[in-house]
């Protein structure tokens, strides 16, 4: 393992050329756990990183022979109207968090040039996809399909690392290996959050202090539903009440949706078992914040 800089590559040549000669130098490592054949373990990112994207890259790091990351900003996940121009960017800091976590390769495309021109493929997932973000985001996991396919393809990765922060993400992923019997293991990592229970989210910069201090409430409202499960409820609208009931402390929080559904398909539940998922989105200071969590601990 090293800490050197990773190499940087703009363009799917460049990052397959990279990918190579980190393999070679990775089969020849004394290192290597399998040296023949050396695994590539695979973060993909917008960027903007911080300690959450960090955890997925040890993970990586810590299964993989090469590790390679992505940073891109990908147009086709954001409606019309979203938050596209304004998404925080920073490439020369997220390099340095990539060389201080031992990334091999970043691929870092120019803002528009991971798509062919005239690209007019795309990749769209069934009902996993349809609630929830995808019913307030239409569109937006056909991007994130789309994209995550080009990605593999272009990388080739054994191992691919997800955040469970995004959960419904993170389930339409692993139903598109599924079905196109794509040949990489999804992994997902835990939420990794502040002191105080906020998710850590490249959109938290753009809260205000006093925001900062109320976007708590979804954390706050996921342990209220997570109380009422362990004192015996198993009544999805009950649980559901508990987490409105919670977020409803706090007024300046905007409710976008606050369900409790199956964790795996994220459709509706007759009742809640270990398996289900609450999940939360809402608008703090017009920012658009999602968190979600099991109801076990
Ligand atoms: P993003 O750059 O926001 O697209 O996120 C890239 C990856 O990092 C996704 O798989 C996210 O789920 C994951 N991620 C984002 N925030 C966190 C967090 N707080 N904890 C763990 N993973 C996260």
């Amino acid at each position: 393992m090293t800490a050197s800089t990773p190499v940087v590559a703009a363009s799917v040549v460049e990052l397959r050329a990279a990918i190579d000669a980190a393999k070679s130098a990775a089969a020849k490592s004394a290192e290597a756990t399998r040296a023949a054949r050396p695994s590539i373990g695979f973060v993909p990112t917008m960027g903007y990183l911080h300690e959450g994207h960090a955890a997925l890259l040890r993970r990586a790091r810590a299964e993989s022979d090469v590790v390679v990351a992505s940073v891109f900003v990908n147009p086709t996940q954001f409606g019309a109207g979203e938050d596209f121009t304004t998404y925080p960017r920073d490439v020369p800091r997220d390099l340095a968090l990539l060389a201080r976590e031992a990334v091999d390769v970043a691929f870092v495309p120019p803002p528009r040039g991971f798509y062919p021109p005239g690209a007019a493929t795309s990749v769209v997932v069934g009902a996993v996809a349809e609630p929830l973000e995808g019913a307030a985001r239409p569109g937006h996991f056909r991007g994130v399909a789309t994209v995550v396919t080009m990605l593999f393809n272009a990388v080739s990765p054994a191992r691919a690392y997800f955040g469970d922060k995004d959960w419904q993400q993170l389930q339409v992923i692993k139903r598109l290996v599924r079905d196109l019997h794509l040949p990489v293991s999804i992994v997902g990592v835990p939420t990794v959050r502040e002191g105080d229970g906020l998710a850590l989210s490249s959109r938290n910069v753009r809260l205000s202090a006093a925001d900062r201090a109320k976007a708590t409430i979804l954390f706050r409202a996921l342990a209220a539903a997570r109380r009422a499960y362990a004192a015996g409820e198993r009544s999805p609208a009950k649980l559901e009440r508990a987490l409105a009931t919670e977020l409803a402390k706090e007024p300046d929080a905007v409710i976008e949706y606050a369900v409790v559904v199956d964790g795996a398909s994220l459709q509706p539940i007759v009742e809640a078992n270990a398996g289900s998922r609450a999940l939360i989105a809402a608008r703090v200071g017009g920012v658009r914040l999602i968190d979600n969590g099991a109801l076990t601990d």
